[in-house]
């Protein structure tokens, strides 16, 4: 089954749960619960700064914080990352004891305590192209190109507003079963969204 990424890389999702034969984005409520609930929530994270350019600037220089392009960790706990700040995360991940929080939501906030400390990969320290990769918690580098394509055909026309989804939220929708009163297609098209941003790695 392909994996491939929407909107941030990082979050892999299987395609035959997402997308629908003819390449389109599947209605909400049949995507299985948790990939739809990582899809929800990268509505609300697409076009929002790196965490780590956020920690070093802060919100009276935001604009020196790159965009983020990589997500990793849990929904509502995850980590935001553009390139120049990945192989931090990657240290801590592997080196820095960070595999220890892999899967809780406190996931993210133990990395940004870990960068608010100052700490930092050392020099050189490889990217995530160059090691080996632990299947689970690193990613490989999805096709973006096509994904974007794909989900800009599902939703043709349609404005872009991601606030107005990203209040929405999926926490809500967590424990609950098949019904689902949650996000429906409805509802993610009404708030016109629009998975395919820009990517910053085309700059
Ligand atoms: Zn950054």
């Amino acid at each position: 089954m392909a994996k491939v990424s929407v909107g941030l890389r990082g979050w892999r999702f299987d395609e035959e749960e997402i997308i629908t034969e003819d390449g389109e984005l599947k209605p909400l409520d049949e995507i299985p619960e948790e990939p739809r609930e990582r899809l929800v929530r990268l509505v609300a994270l697409v076009e929002e700064p790196c965490d780590a350019c956020y920690l070093e600037h802060g919100e009276s220089e935001i604009h020196r914080c790159r965009e983020a392009e990589i997500v990793y960790g849990e929904p509502r706990g995850e980590v935001l990352l553009c390139p120049e700040h990945e192989p931090d995360f990657v240290y801590w991940f592997r080196e820095a004891g960070g595999s220890d929080h892999k899967g809780t939501m406190e996931f993210g906030d133990r990395f940004h305590e870990w960068i608010a400390a100052g700490n930092e990969a050392p020099d050189g320290y490889a990217s995530v192209e160059h090691v080996d990769e632990d299947p689970d918690g690193l990613p490989d580098l999805p096709d973006q190109q096509e994904i974007q394509e794909r989900v800009e055909a599902g939703f043709e026309g349609e404005r872009i507003d991601v606030r107005e989804l990203a209040g929405e939220g999926s926490a809500d929708e967590r424990d609950e079963d098949d019904e689902d009163d949650g996000v429906s297609e409805t509802d993610l098209q009404d708030a016109g969204v629009d998975l395919s941003t820009d990517y910053p790695s085309n700059r």
